[in-house]
């Protein structure tokens, strides 16, 4: 009887989901250990650019997708005095990249992603450690308390604080504090719906986008220092950060009536990690890393998420080919995460002089149309799937270049 290659997925959030679900499409059979008690995902809301729609569209999720976001893009920046520096156009950017940016919340993707496995697919409360990477002539395994897994692959989908990359990759220096703190909700709106824009001040960022259900998402971010927390609650912090900032700010946060306004407790605080020193490789023996435990990103090109897809739906495709994987995911993460630290650097500048400079550069170049803010997406978002029914020729022949290494190839075990 033909062997089904088994499949240990370790973490259960958008990476993880998203490779089980790849994985499953292609005929592997696939466990998810989530050390959480449930799927419920940290954070609020989660903005998906064209290239993880498109991700998306290969495991027939895109569409769902698409219907259950709201598109984000109308609105723009402005500075804390209510100037617009520039606008931003949805239509732009859909006619540039083939489709819009949109924002959803996290729960519902985790939920579109959970309903694409068979049931008992995903084993919560399981904490899982690598105990074994495994090689071309034996499985990997894993421990869990409940005893151990083989498995022909492992996916480490475990975040940030991977220990699986740390067992994998024990000299790499682990991840570095980004230099600033992030703040997010999702709030009921209780009368006019917040503009859709970003406002950066000095050292700090406000930014508001409607979701689907008609509730928005509000995020901060600041200069802090790592672990800084604030002496009553992160609702009072962000009015004494933000509260002198243009409307509206101020109402969003003490909203009218007072039952509909965002609690202490609603108000999600985290300080920002990213992954400065690139891995040498996404894979060792039958393991290989994804999402955050492989490249966590500063948020400030929305792509930490969206790479964590992408990483996914190309695992699926060389799933008995890491060193293939590698080779297609490593390059691009990589300059996408050290492009991420440098739009964190420009828009959360705490320099007087330096923010002018910016302003004015935006102000200027957004004046000559929006196509020139968009090409800072160029490469990003206009990224397809391997073997996808959207793929272009060049991107098929690269994948094949790149599959070309044989070194990491697995013989699939019996
Ligand atoms: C403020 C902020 C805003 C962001 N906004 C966006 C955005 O708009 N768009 C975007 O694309 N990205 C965004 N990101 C980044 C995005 O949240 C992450 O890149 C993404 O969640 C990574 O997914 P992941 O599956 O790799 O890791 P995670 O979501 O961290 O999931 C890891 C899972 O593994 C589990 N786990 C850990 N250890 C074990 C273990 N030993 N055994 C079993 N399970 C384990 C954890 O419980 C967790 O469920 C943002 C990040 C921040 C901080």
């Amino acid at each position: 009887m033909a062997h089904t290659p088994k499949v240990v997925v370790i973490g259960g959030g958008i990476g993880g989901l998203t490779a089980a679900a790849a994985l499953h499409q292609r005929g592997l059979q696939v466990t998810v250990l989530e050390r959480a008690r449930t799927l419920d995902p940290v954070g609020a809301a989660i903005s998906l650019a064209p290239n993880a729609l498109r991700a998306l569209d290969v495991i027939g999720l895109g569409d769902e997708t698409r219907d259950l976001a709201a598109w984000q893009g109308d609105g723009g920046l402005r500075t804390p005095g209510g100037r617009w520096l520039s606008r931003a156009n949805t239509e732009a950017l859909a006619e540039r990249f083939g489709d819009p940016l949109v924002l959803l919340h996290r729960a519902t993707l985790i939920n579109s992603l959970a309903a694409q496995l068979p049931p008992d697919t995903v084993r919560t409360a399981t904490a899982a450690t690598l105990a074994d990477p495994g090689g071309v002539d034996r499985p990997a395994r894993v421990h869990t308390p409940e005893g151990e897994w083989e498995a022909d692959l492992v996916v480490a989908a475990d975040g940030i604080r991977s220990g699986v990359r740390r067992t994998l990759f024990p000299e790499h220096p682990g991840p570095v504090y980004s230099g600033f703190t992030t703040w997010r909700v999702v709030l009921p709106v209780p009368g006019a719906e917040p503009a859709a824009h970003e406002t950066w001040g000095r050292g700090r960022i406000w930014g508001t986008q409607p979701l689907k259900d008609g509730r928005v998402y509000a995020y901060a971010a600041a200069l802090a220092p790592a672990g800084e927390r604030a002496p009553d609650d992160e609702k009072a912090e962000l009015v004494r950060l933000l509260g002198e900032w243009h409307n509206p700010l101020p109402a969003t946060l003490s909203a009218a009536p007072p039952e509909a306004a965002p609690r202490p407790e609603d108000v999600l605080r985290h300080d920002v990690h990213h992954i400065a020193d690139p891995l040498p490789a996404f894979h060792r023996g039958r393991v290989a890393l994804l999402g955050d435990a492989a490249h966590a990103m500063p948020p400030t090109l929305g792509q930490g998420g969206n790479q964590a897809i992408e990483d996914a739906i190309v695992l699926a495709h060389h799933w008995d080919d890491l060193a293939a994987y590698s080779a297609a995911r490593l390059p691009r993460t990589s300059a996408i995460a050290r492009q991420a630290v440098r739009v964190a650097r420009l828009n959360l500048t705490g320099n007087r002089a330096a923010m002018a400079v910016r302003n004015t550069l935006i102000a200027t170049v957004s004046k000559a149309g929006p196509a020139l803010l968009l090409r800072s997406f160029d490469g990003i978002a206009d990224w397809r799937p391997p073997q996808s029914p959207y793929a272009s020729g060049k991107t098929q022949a690269d994948n094949r270049q790149r599959s070309t290494p044989r070194e990491g190839r697995l013989h699939r075990t019996r």
